[in-house]
C-alpha cells in the first residue's frame, strides 16, 4: 500500500515522457521542446540561473592555496637533514654540539626559504630529538623531496684540519641484466647521482663564500641517509669543530645566517638551471 511520501513515477505512455511524483509534488519531470528557438530560450534562462554560480565554484578552484586545484608547478621542495639529534649528540668539542648547530642552522635555512615564493624547505627534525637513519630516509618517501641535504659537523684526529667538504652517494655498476624495470630505475638512479654532483658543486660555492679558500673537495662516498635514492642528495660537512677558527666561526650566529642564505641560494640556482 502506498503512504504518501512513496515516490512514484509516472510514465505517460503517449509522450513517452515520465515524470517523478511525491503525493502531489511535481520532482522531476523531463524537459521537452517545440522547436528550438524554446530549447534555446530553455538554455538561457538556465545559464543565467545557475552559470553564474558554476563559473564562482570554478574561480574558486582554480584559485592556488584552495585546495581543489591542480598542485601548482615549479614548487621545489628541499628536505633538509640535521644530523644526529637527542642522545646522539654528533660531534661534540669544547661547548660546540654538532646535533645542535646542524638544527639552527637547518632552521635558520627553512625560515629564510619562507621567504621565497615556489620554494618549500622541508626538516627531517626540527627539534633535539633522536632519529634512526630508517626514519629519516622515510621521509624521503612521505615528503617527496626534490633533493636532501644532510648537514654535519666534521672533526679530525687531531686540532689542524680545518674546512668544509661535500659528498656525494657513490657511483655503481648497472645491476642485473635485460630486467627492464631494474634498467630504468638505475637510469634514474644514475640521473640522480648526477644531479647529486650538480648540487655537491651549488653547495661548495656556497659554503666558499662565507668560508673562502677553504674547501677540502667534493668526494664520492658511500652514505647510509643517501644510498639507493632516486632524488640528489649530498651531505655537507660545515666545518670542524675540533679546529679552533672553525669552531668559533660556526658558533657565532651571523655565520650561521650567512650559510642558511648562501646555501638557499645556490639550491635555488641549482633548480632554476636544472628546469
Ligand atoms: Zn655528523
Amino acid at each position: 500500500m502506498r503512504g504518501f511520501c512513496d515516490p512514484e513515477w509516472k510514465t505517460d505512455l503517449l509522450s513517452r515522457r515520465f515524470k517523478l511524483t511525491v503525493g502531489n509534488r511535481l520532482l522531476y519531470e523531463p524537459q521537452a521542446f517545440n522547436d528550438g528557438k524554446e530549447a534555446m530560450a530553455f538554455m538561457n534562462g538556465w545559464i543565467l540561473k545557475y552559470g553564474i554560480f558554476t563559473l564562482s565554484v570554478l574561480l574558486f578552484c582554480m584559485t592556488p592555496g584552495s585546495g581543489f586545484g591542480a598542485p601548482r608547478q615549479n614548487t621545489f621542495v628541499v628536505l633538509l637533514d640535521p644530523a644526529h639529534g637527542g642522545e646522539d649528540s654528533g660531534v661534540v668539542s669544547d661547548k660546540l654540539r654538532e646535533k645542535d648547530l646542524t638544527l639552527n642552522i637547518a632552521l635558520l635555512l627553512r625560515q629564510e626559504g619562507q621567504k621565497i615564493p615556489d620554494f618549500n624547505v622541508q626538516l627531517t627534525r626540527s627539534a633535539d630529538r633522536s632519529m634512526s637513519i630508517a626514519e629519516r630516509r622515510a621521509m624521503v618517501g612521505t615528503v617527496k623531496p626534490d633533493c636532501l641535504v644532510s648537514l654535519h659537523i666534521n672533526a679530525g684526529f687531531g686540532k689542524k684540519a680545518t674546512g668544509y667538504e661535500v659528498y656525494f652517494p657513490g657511483f655503481r655498476q648497472v645491476a642485473g641484466g635485460g630486467d627492464s624495470p631494474a634498467i630504468l630505475n638505475d637510469m634514474a638512479r644514475n640521473k640522480a647521482l648526477n644531479n647529486s654532483v650538480r648540487l655537491g658543486q651549488r653547495m661548495q660555492a656556497g659554503l666558499e663564500t662565507v668560508f673562502p679558500r677553504k674547501g677540502r673537495g667534493l668526494r664520492e662516498a658511500p652514505s647510509p641517509l643517501l644510498e639507493g635514492l632516486n632524488i640528489p642528495g649530498v651531505v655537507v660537512e660545515i666545518g670542524f669543530a675540533t679546529h679552533p677558527d672553525d669552531r668559533k666561526m660556526m658558533t657565532e650566529q651571523e655565520t650561521q645566517k650567512a650559510l642558511a642564505q648562501a646555501l638557499l641560494k645556490e639550491v635555488q640556482d641549482y633548480f632554476r638551471k636544472a628546469q
